[in-house]
């Protein structure tokens, strides 16, 4: 085995370890929460060897770099589980339905009807989760936490869509945890059983805090390469 290899397993089997802990601390079982390895930006041979790990399950934030970087990997990996953790034009739907099996930024009523209209084109259904903008950020996208139960109702009846789960991005410049917290509160008041929420620098906190999935990039990779 090459050098790195080796070290993306161990980064790999350290994160497991410390998510298996948090899990058991918070009173579940290890199993409950999934790693969600963020390849974004991520040179080949580390994806490389990650999918050695048996590692699984990816989080892209890009349509069209996942494309790049997943389509012909795809074949071979019949187990494969890709995700969408960034925004989503509408006029991509039909490409991320075609290529995830999780969307996690639903935001809005005119993407909900994209990719509802999606689905019945391309005949694949991708689960979905609505993200929300906890912090209320200009610049960030997902719905207002008081309009998050209302939003996940009209998908589910106005669009047809199934509703998995909520994601939320916390502002960096304040505790995670509050955020963490109002996305599980939230969760209650949407009648959904799934939390994406935790990245790099808090995952062991978020499972704390109720979350089923881990968006782990940098700490399982290494730091992206400067574009
Ligand atoms: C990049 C990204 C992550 C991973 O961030 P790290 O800090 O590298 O773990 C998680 N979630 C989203 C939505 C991202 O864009």
């Amino acid at each position: 085995m090459s050098d790195l290899t080796v070290t993306i397993a161990q980064s790999r089997d350290a994160i497991l370890e410390r998510i298996g802990a948090a899990a058991k601390t918070a009173g579940r079982p290890a199993g409950a929460v999934t790693l969600v390895a963020v390849s974004k930006q991520q040179p080949d041979e580390r994806i490389d060897a990650m999918i050695a790990t048996g590692q699984r399950v990816f989080g892209e934030n890009r349509v069209q770099e996942a494309q790049t970087r997943w389509a012909h990997r795809r074949a071979g990996l019949p187990d494969l589980e890709l995700r969408l953790i960034g925004p989503l034009q509408t006029n991509k739907a039909d490409a991320a339905c075609a290529l995830f099996d999780v969307i996690e930024t639903l935001d809005r009523d005119r993407l909900a009807a994209a990719l509802a209209k999606a689905m019945a084109r391309t005949g694949r259904r991708p689960r979905l989760y609505v993200q929300v903008n906890t912090g209320r950020e200009a610049q960030k996208s997902g719905v207002e936490p008081a309009d998050a139960a209302a939003f996940v109702e009209r998908c589910r009846a106005e669009h047809g869509l199934e509703i998995e789960g909520l994601m939320c991005i916390p502002p960096e410049a304040e505790p995670a945890s509050l955020h963490f917290a109002l996305l599980n509160k939230l969760a209650g008041a949407c009648c959904v059983e799934k939390l994406s929420m935790g990245m790099s620098a808090d995952y062991p906190l978020a499972i704390r805090l109720g979350a089923t999935s881990v968006r782990v990039g940098s700490a399982l990779f290494g730091a992206r390469p400067a574009a």
